[in-house]
């Protein structure tokens, strides 16, 4: 199974948390939490959704303390897809 991972928060998707496209069909780039009907759930900024996902980092065990996690998620990010256009402009 290959396992994609959502090129907005980074999480790796199951396939019914993939994110759902205008016309209602699957959008596999993005998860359910970010993406969908077609349009980001949040319209955040990179540093937001390194906030938002930092405590999940934690939980997870990835990372000790949030300040650790939000680092190393905004080195993260920018190689993500949503971000990485951002970056460019
Ligand atoms: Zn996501």
């Amino acid at each position: 199974m290959d396992m994609k991972i959502c090129q907005s928060c980074g999480m790796p998707m199951q396939e019914e948390q993939y994110g759902s496209n205008k016309d209602g069909s699957r959008n596999d780039t993005y998860c359910c939490y970010c993406y969908k009907d077609g349009e980001f759930a949040q319209n955040c900024t990179m540093e937001e959704m390194a906030d938002f996902c930092a405590p999940f980092e934690v939980e997870g065990g990835r990372s000790k303390t949030i300040e650790e996690a939000k680092e190393g998620l905004m080195a993260y990010f920018p190689t993500l897809l949503r971000w990485k256009e951002k970056q460019d402009a």
